[in-house]
């Protein structure tokens, strides 16, 4: 079955937070770029955000075959970090990851032994992209106050003569 219609966009600025429909993790407003579809899926109307991370990792968070979200956690265990937990794997034979969301990290225990990663919830190239717009408007209006004060001065000095 699947998507019946499913419209996808990103939005520019979200006005509300959100919840990712992957990791669970809050989207806060404000968030630049962020993934959104919403449409008719077997007979629902469901409307899901994402956050950055799971969009840059979605084709491995979804069964390509009928669209349905596999299991959060299985997905970070058995392969996208199937690498970086192959070490434990192989010392402890078998491993129980208990995951959770922690802010902009990933926390996985197993064996009284824990281990973070970092996954933003926004993409550090958005933040910066943010703060360089930030720069650029303080140094405009930097520049601006400068003139300003430049014409003041100009101004004092016209009146004196
Ligand atoms: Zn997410």
């Amino acid at each position: 079955m699947g998507w019946t219609f499913c419209k996808e966009k990103h939005i520019k600025k979200t006005r509300k937070s959100h919840k990712c429909v992957f990791c669970g993790r809050t989207i806060p407003a404000g968030s630049p770029n962020i993934y959104n579809w919403a449409g008719l899926y077997e007979g629902d109307f469901q409307n899901s955000y994402a956050c950055n991370w799971c969009e840059d990792h979605e084709s491995r968070l979804v069964d390509t075959w009928d669209n349905e979200i596999l299991d959060f956690w299985d997905c970070l265990k058995e392969d996208i970090f199937r690498k970086e937990l192959e070490p434990y794997m192989n010392k402890y034979g078998s491993i129980t990851v208990y995951g959770k969301a922690d802010g902009d990290y990933f926390v996985f225990c197993s064996h009284e032994e824990v281990w973070r990663v970092r996954c933003p919830v926004i993409r550090e190239s958005e933040v910066e992209h943010d703060a360089y717009v930030a720069k650029a408007l303080e140094e405009e209006m930097r520049r601006k106050a400068e003139e300003e004060a430049n014409r003041k001065i100009e101004e004092a000095i016209a009146l004196e003569e």
